[in-house]
């Protein structure tokens, strides 16, 4: 096949690039340096319980973006699953996210939809007062950080309980180092919606995660490739730079300039699995350990994202997962991009570097350096993909 564009990297922003660029009639060869595509999407079914495993921790797609919704929909039918979180604090179990359930569970309250702003705003007051008093009245109208935000969403007592520990622990440093974006992710909600997403367009694919990447790089123009680095495929394949293929790039961005000014932080994770012979475990998908002295973040119980399989449900076998946070080092799989001063400039540098090679278009949650969700990065595949079709 003669190819007139390359996808390097098929985790969800590449096969949903390659899938819409095969679609205007391009011929893509997508490289993959993994055995299989979908990047940290791909489950495993543990091959002793029947379950699906979601080997990079826990996926559940939910979406506002219509555009997203729309597309993945043509590879997926989707089971209805709406997530749920809970959370273990000194050894109580309380429901996420932060709302009315909460709030009236851990203060023993019996506040209505409307009291809670109030009793929030009262909760939170006293650090807001006694913050405007040490800093200048502008500087102090907006939180600064991810700290002074989550007080201001939901007061202390709260705020440690339920985030600073789980946080400290899920980044590796104290909150007031961390941007207010982090906890703008987590909704805060008046009412007993303890819904995780406020998207009601949610779920798990009936099929597997995996089948989506089948479906998606099913396509007459398509040519994969596993086991295939396209850092190295490229050396010996200088016709492809001399021609100036077209590639989309979702590979990490510093690895594409070789590191050449430092490497970008990540926070990795490793997990735990264990099978155990009984139906249940936890009762959920998710139970997060907010305590700072449990050392793992959460424990996933994957057979709950497939209630609509009876006969999975009622078997004595269950496999659960314990995540545990760390720094990145090389070798480890990089998950979250770490959103500080210092990252976002050598960021731009690597950006200003990546410009010079206009036929290399770099996007993704590792080209981008973005915590992207599902949804976000198909979005932003297909916008890619259509912009790059519009100027060829
Ligand atoms: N978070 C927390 N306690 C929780 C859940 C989340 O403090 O029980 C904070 C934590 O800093 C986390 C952020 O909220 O990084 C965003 O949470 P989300 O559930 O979106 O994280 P993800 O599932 O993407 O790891």
């Amino acid at each position: 096949m003669e190819i007139n564009a390359i996808v390097a990297g098929a985790g969800i922003w590449g096969c949903t690039a390659a899938r819409a660029l095969a679609e205007t009639g391009r011929k893509v060869l997508v490289l993959e340096r993994r055995a299989a595509p979908g990047g940290n999407v791909r489950c495993e079914t543990d091959p002793e319980t029947g379950i699906e495993v979601h080997v990079y921790g826990s996926h559940i797609f939910h979406t506002h973006i219509d555009g997203a919704w729309n597309f993945i929909r043509r590879f997926a039918e989707f089971n209805g699953y709406q997530h749920k979180v809970l959370a273990r604090h000194a050894g109580k179990t309380y429901f996420l996210p932060l709302g009315l359930t909460l709030v009236n569970q851990f203060y023993g309250l019996d506040l209505k939809p409307q009291e809670l702003p109030a009793f929030i705003a009262r909760e939170s007051q006293q650090e807001t007062l006694l913050r405007q008093s040490c800093e200048t009245q502008s500087e102090s109208q907006k939180p600064q950080n991810f700290e002074e935000q989550a007080i201001a969403f939901i007061g202390r007592p709260l705020y440690e309980a339920f985030i600073r520990g789980y946080t400290m622990k899920q980044w590796g440093t104290d909150p007031v180092n961390l941007p207010a974006s982090i906890i703008k992710r987590l909704p805060v909600r008046a009412s007993y919606d303890v819904n995780y997403y406020p998207d009601y367009r949610q779920g798990i694919p009936l099929a597997g995660y995996n089948s989506i990447f089948e479906r998606m790089l099913d396509h007459p123009n398509i040519a994969l490739e596993c086991n295939v680095d396209w850092l190295e495929w490229r050396k010996a394949h200088p016709e492809a730079e001399r021609d100036a293929v077209p590639t989309f790039y979702s590979g990490p961005i510093d690895e594409l300039f070789s590191y050449k000014f430092g490497p970008l932080p990540w926070r990795s994770l490793s997990f735990e699995l264990e099978r155990l012979p009984i139906a249940d475990f936890q009762g959920t998908s998710v139970v997060n350990y907010t305590d700072a002295d449990v050392p793992f973040t959460r424990i996933h119980e994957f057979k709950h994202y497939h209630p609509e399989d009876a006969a999975l449900m009622a078997r004595p076998a269950t496999t659960i997962c314990r995540e545990y946070p760390k720094t990145w080092t090389p070798g480890d799989e990089p998950y979250y991009p770490v959103d500080t001063p210092a990252s976002r400039e050598l960021l731009t540098l690597y950006q200003a570097e990546a410009e010079k090679t206009p036929h290399i278009i770099v996007g993704g949650r590792l080209g981008g350096y973005k915590y992207y969700d599902m949804d976000q990065a198909i979005a932003n595949a297909l916008e890619t993909a259509a912009q790059f079709s519009l100027g060829s």
